[in-house]
């Protein structure tokens, strides 16, 4: 297929479309295969998005939505003879109102840039994920992004108040009413947030903001095992109510990886507990904040063995570190894989006895680290491998996702999305009805299959 440059010349100018080294000369993020495509649309706002689905559809040319490329499941693969559409140029942030409490932000936007823009007001953006720096806001949305304070300000789908849509046969869905109450009809936006960019192209986000917390406290809590961190989860929710932002858990073998990092320092707890929680507390300021935490952790003796609260933002910072350092593994091996599984509380631990067992009979050796966002029932799990080892990856694919669908309620995504790298496994997770359903979905507001195209699940064009 033979982009007609020409035209899509008319409609963005010289400037606005790149090829050659303009392309190759670009980082492609975490997706190996992001810039293979070697040519990158860059509209200014949804009326050129517009024009240009229209002529890409009438040429059958497939469009891949890019956004800061940190997506972690090859959702931005292209290849030859697709078109990479960028929203680099769409970085405007046109409003913030403090007293209505939303933000109009264009989808380019990086987290960061929206954080710094928000900070003098007292407002934060409910999502915070270590990729700020580059994620943009339309990417966030188009993968429903998580984080680790979910627990207290929920997914993106909870965060969106309004969104400007560009449908694949260039109609433009004005959606940007940012009205709390509103059943005027189907909440149309809804159908767009996790849809990995292939059923729309978000152009335009009205975010809903929260006061940003006056006061935090954090503290390193072990526990004897999985069931005894449930219990500490649900202790910590009882005494801390909503102050209760984040609730994350290491397992032993990942806290004393990460902890053995050069230039860590001595590790707040031994490294000899089988797994920890780091539970941060929220109020009017530090003070309230650590009292409140003291309080209930005073009386989490069955669930809790050991406990350190930090003292001050360089503490706080180290017990932190311990958990977001997954860097560790893979400067550890010379391949890794990781998973991004969800699961019902009480299903953790026999999952993880689950998981290790299976490992164990089928690739002895091979060690698995485990952490993860618990209080919402994601659990990340990092294999180290050797190269060898990750060229044979549907093996350990098999292997992760087989014993995820063991579990009822369970998901093999809970907050990357599906991409390329997961679609074989979808079926795992939603029912062949829920998939007719979404196939559906797909061909009513794209019947030519140009957005995105194999992305989330096969449709028979243009794929992979
Ligand atoms: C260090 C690190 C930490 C991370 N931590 C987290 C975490 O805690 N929680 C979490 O949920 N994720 C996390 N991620 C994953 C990633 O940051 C998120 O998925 C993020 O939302 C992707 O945003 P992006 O702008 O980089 O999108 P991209 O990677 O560019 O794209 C992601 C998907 O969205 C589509 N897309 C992008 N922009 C648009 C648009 N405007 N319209 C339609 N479709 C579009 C793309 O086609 C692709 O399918 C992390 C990634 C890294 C590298």
């Amino acid at each position: 297929m033979t982009i007609p440059l020409r035209d899509f010349r008319a409609i963005l100018g010289d400037a606005h479309i790149l090829t050659g080294d303009a392309v190759t000369g670009r980082d492609a993020g975490y997706c190996a295969e992001a810039l293979d495509a070697g040519v990158i649309l860059r509209p200014g706002d949804a009326r050129e998005l517009a024009d240009i689905c229209t002529l890409a559809r009438s040429r059958g040319i497939a469009l891949v939505p890019q956004g800061g490329l940190t997506g972690l499941v090859d959702g931005t693969a292209s290849h030859e003879g697709q078109a990479i559409l960028s929203f680099e140029r769409m970085t405007t942030i046109e409003r913030i109102d403090p007293v209505q409490g939303i933000a109009v932000v264009g989808a380019g936007v990086t987290l960061a840039a929206l954080q710094e823009a928000l900070e003098p007001h007292g407002l934060v953006c409910g999502v915070d994920i270590a990729a700020r720096g580059s994620c943009t806001i339309g990417g966030m949305v188009s993968t429903n992004a998580g984080g680790a304070r979910v627990l207290r300000y929920g997914m993106m789908r909870q965060n969106v108040a309004g969104l400007e849509v560009v449908l694949a046969d260039g109609t433009i869905l004005d959606m940007t009413s940012p009205l709390i109450k509103n059943n005027a009809g189907y909440d149309l936006k809804q159908m767009f947030i996790g849809s990995e960019g292939t059923l729309g192209l978000v152009t335009k986000i009205v975010l809903k903001l929260w006061p940003a917390p006056k006061g935090t406290a954090c503290a390193l809590v072990a526990c004897t095992g999985e069931e005894a961190l449930g219990a500490l989860f649900a202790h910590m929710r009882d005494g801390l109510g909503s102050g209760l932002s984040a609730f994350e858990a290491m397992w032993r073998d990942y806290y004393a990886l990460t902890t053995a990092r050069p230039g860590y320092g001595t590790p707040p707890l031994p490294t000899t507990h089988p797994v920890y929680a780091i539970v941060e507390a929220s109020a009017a300021d530090d003070e309230d904040a650590r009292e409140a935490l003291v309080a209930a952790l005073s009386t989490a003796e069955g669930p809790a063995t050991d406990a350190v609260v930090a003292r001050s933002e360089s503490e706080r910072r180290t017990i932190w570190r311990a958990r977001e350092d997954s860097d560790a593994v893979e400067q550890g091996y010379a391949a890794n894989l990781s998973y991004d599984i969800g699961l019902e509380l009480a299903d953790i631990g026999p999952f993880v006895a689950d998981i290790g067992a299976r490992l164990d009979a089928r690739f002895p050796g091979v060690p698995a680290y485990l952490f993860g966002h618990v209080g919402d029932g994601n659990l990340h799990v990092m294999l180290g491998l050797s190269d060898a080892q990750h060229a044979a990856r549907g093996g350990f694919d098999d292997l992760v996702y087989d014993t995820v669908a063991r579990y009822p309620h369970s998901t093999v995504s809970a907050e990357h999305g599906i991409g390329l790298e997961k679609r074989d496994y979808l079926d795992r997770s939603i029912t062949p009805e829920m998939l007719a359903v979404m196939r559906t979905l797909k061909g009513a507001l794209d019947p030519a299959t140009i957005l995105n195209p194999g992305k989330v699940f096969c449709t028979g064009r243009g794929e992979f």
